[in-house]
């Protein structure tokens, strides 16, 4: 907690506006750029690892300087700075979206969410809570008091017409302390985070830049406050808004928020911010991969981290207006894994889904360590629900379920399941 000292502390309400101008307002190219069908699937009894060559610590922690430095930064509006100084929250925030938020705008939070926790160990994911109300915060007008600490409230607005600049904004209250030595303020706690989309520019636009521009905002919430250099950091979503995610974080952004909340104190000012604070950094990740027509998806673990991760084309429509569809579709195909002490787990995957209720079921069977042994009792089995053209789980047992549908016509599905006892990603093609 906090005491508030006369003088030397503030909390003021930090807004970063990005993603103007960027991405483009036409639909994604049909489904030509589809991966080719491999033809056979991987065979069910092999879990081969790979190695992958991941972001160096030297690298990781220039990004972190980046959004530790204060600025200047290039916005879609000219420079920005801030008060130097990382911070994060000390224990995982709960986002809370607004009431309002349509089935469609809560999908895309959901699955963005999903998208950072997968770059964070279990017991950090970020949690989801009730509704918000709507509006409590706009413009980051009445942040303080409004939001509670340890909270961040997501919100679609459909009010383009008011003449706000930015489609999406970020919002943080952050505890400042005026450094003497330094004759500076420093951030020092961060409080409550918000995160703020037009809803109007981003109705007639792909899925994907709705959600990336999301993540990209929920990381500024989160502790990564800056927009690194575009040109150092070409493939960031932290550079550059409109960097489209497929499936995962990139490798540096993934490695920023892995690094912010699992080896960096929850507040460090820029100059004491090196690479021997990220302590002993692998940058040789261990992979599991597997490849069905349509959707590539796997883990990669580095740095304590098991990241699960999808990849394929994206469908040409939601899939509740796949007409080609009727009764219950279900998909089938193989889920594989870590468990904690990173041994190899694999078994089936089964996606279905009522095309009436846009609900269904996500089920794991015939689960078993590499060595042949049965992981648990099993199996593992959850109630999923679908917007536009992405699923989460609901209920069943323990852990979450997040994931997307692939194919023009939906002939692919991937996704992750997360446990406190085991990391996997799925994926999965049509009958
Ligand atoms: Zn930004």
């Amino acid at each position: 907690m906090v005491t508030r000292h006369a003088a030397a502390l503030a909390t003021a309400v930090i807004l970063v506006a990005c993603g103007g101008g960027g991405g483009s307002p036409v639909s994604q190219d049909p489904d030509t750029g589809a991966p080719t069908d491999s033809g056979t699937p991987s065979s069910p009894t092999t879990l081969t690892r790979t190695t992958s060559q991941g972001p160096t610590a030297e690298r990781v922690a220039d990004y972190l300087y980046s959004h530790a430095s204060g600025g200047p930064w290039d916005g879609a509006h000219g420079e920005y700075t801030h008060a130097p100084g990382l911070v994060r929250f000390a224990f995982p925030p709960t986002v809370r979206m607004a009431a309002s938020m349509t089935g469609r705008e809560r999908a895309f939070a959901h699955y963005g969410i999903a998208l950072v926790n997968r770059a964070l160990p279990y017991e950090h994911h970020l949690q989801i809570g009730p509704d918000a109300p709507s509006v409590v915060a706009k413009d980051g007008g009445d942040l303080e008091g409004n939001v509670p600490h340890g909270e961040i409230f997501v919100e679609f607005h459909r009010d383009s017409a008011s003449g706000r600049a930015s489609p999406a904004v970020a919002h943080q209250e952050i505890t400042h302390v005026y450094d003497d030595a330094q004759a500076r303020w420093e951030k020092k706690v961060l409080l409550t985070g918000q995160v703020e989309m037009d809803s109007d520019f981003f109705d007639n636009r792909p899925d994907h830049q709705a959600i990336s521009v999301f993540v990209h905002e929920l990381l500024h919430t989160i502790g990564l406050q800056g927009h690194p250099d575009h040109e150092e950091y070409p493939d960031s979503n932290m550079a550059d808004a409109w960097f489209r995610i497929d499936g995962s974080l990139p490798a540096i952004d993934a490695a920023g928020v892995l690094a912010l909340y699992t080896r960096l104190p929850a507040e460090i000012e820029p100059e004491d911010l090196s690479v021997t604070d990220l302590g002993a950094w692998e940058e040789q990740g261990t992979n599991l991969t597997r490849s069905l027509s349509r959707v590539s998806f796997g883990v990669r673990h580095a740095n304590g981290v098991t990241m699960p991760w999808t990849k394929g084309t994206d469908p040409t429509r939601d899939l509740a207006d796949n007409t080609r569809l009727q009764g219950t579709a279900t998909w089938n195909g193989d889920l594989i894994g870590f468990t904690p002490t990173l041994v190899g787990v694999q078994g089936n995957a089964e996606i279905s889904i009522s095309l009436a209720t846009m609900d269904g079921r996500a089920d794991f069977t015939a689960l078993e360590h590499e060595d042949g042994s049965t992981w648990g009792d099993g199996d593992l089995g959850y109630t999923i629900t679908v917007g536009a053209n992405y699923l989460r789980s609901t209920g069943g047992d323990a852990g979450t379920v997040n994931g997307q549908f692939y194919g023009a016509n939906h002939e692919g599905v991937g996704g992750s399941v997360e446990r406190a006892d085991l990391t996997g990603a799925f994926g999965a093609v049509r009958r």
